[in-house]
């Protein structure tokens, strides 16, 4: 048994802390919101009352927050100088590379491992155990951080140095967003040529369209019966995060000199959709932006 301490028990945390559990170990907790407290307590982790508390005595420490910003202020505020030496720290958010990099320097400044270990698979594959773990850092840091990573998802990789997680999830979720748009605009056209939907589905998903975004997450309601689309677009994988992702992928692209014309223009789209009212939605809510319903 391990004893973690994981911050941030949102959507993907909480599933990510129940498997944890499920393996046999101690989890000790935190989250700004109550409720997210609350329901990590029901799964029977321990309810830390900050940060710092959560991760004191802990084997490894975990996160899953929501962008650079809270990453960098909970590793410098209440982890880094907090843990004991020999604590091995995991970041599974999604944020920048650059921001990833510097957390981890920080750590090594304290002769602390750490890896990012950014995930695919949503909430579904968080739930499942089956998240895929894209890392960066060092060897021997990703090693140690193996077992425990198995134990909330099915592929784990690494990736290279420090910020080399992130650096495939930026490309993963720019691939993503395009080809989300993608199955979108083909459902759009199927309609106004009065197409069956469960038809076109049928067809182009055994055809060379198939995709995750078709196949395991359509956006129209109907086909896919676990599809955010038949919740109303209940997130899920909210239209901000899509966003936060895009303009991750959009600065890498300008400071390495990558041409990703259609990653801009996916970035606008669902820009517009945000300025609209449609932030807190799933992605795949776009197709009412594109023409669906
Ligand atoms: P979420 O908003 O549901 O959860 C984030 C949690 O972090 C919230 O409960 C929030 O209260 C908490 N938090 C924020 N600041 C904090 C702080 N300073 N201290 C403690 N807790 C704090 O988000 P999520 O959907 O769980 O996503 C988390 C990360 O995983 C994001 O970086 C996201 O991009 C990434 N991700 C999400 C999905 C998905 O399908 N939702 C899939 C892959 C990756």
């Amino acid at each position: 048994m391990t004893t973690i301490g994981f911050i941030g028990l949102g959507n993907m945390g909480r599933p990510m802390v129940a498997n944890l559990i499920k393996a046999g170990h101690e989890v000790r907790s935190f989250d700004i919101l109550a409720d997210a407290r609350n329901r990590a307590e029901e799964l029977g982790a321990t309810i830390a009352i900050n940060a710092a508390e959560a991760v004191l005595e802990c084997d490894v420490a975990i996160t899953m927050l929501p962008a650079g910003q809270d990453v960098r202020d909970v590793y410098i505020d209440h982890i880094i100088d907090q843990v004991r030496v020999g604590t091995l720290l995991i970041d599974s958010s999604t944020i920048d590379v650059e921001t990833a990099r510097e957390v981890i320097r920080k750590a090594d400044e304290r002769g602390l491992m750490m890896i990012d270990a950014p995930v695919s698979g949503g909430i579904g594959g968080a739930e499942a155990g089956s998240l895929t773990f894209m890392c960066g850092g060092a060897k021997e840091a990703f090693d140690k951080a193996k077992p425990i990573l198995e134990t909330m998802g099915k592929n784990i990789f690494h990736a290279g140095d420090s910020g080399a997680g992130q650096a495939v999830k930026a490309c993963n979720n720019l691939m993503l967003a395009i080809q989300m748009i993608s199955v979108c605009e083909g459902f759009s056209l199927a309609k106004k040529l009065d197409l069956d939907v469960q038809r076109l589905f049928d067809i182009v998903s055994t055809a060379t369209s198939q995709c995750w975004s078709l196949t395991s997450y359509c956006p129209v309601p109907g086909p896919v019966s676990t599809s955010p689309a038949n919740r109303d677009y209940a997130a899920g994988f909210t239209v901000a995060m899509m966003l936060k992702d895009l303009k991750i992928a959009q600065e890498a692209a300008k400071l390495s000199g990558a041409h990703i014309p259609l990653g801009t223009l996916a970035t606008e789209i669902y820009e517009t959709f945000a300025e609209d009212g449609g932030d807190r939605l799933d992605f795949s809510a776009i197709y009412r932006q594109i023409g669906g319903s």
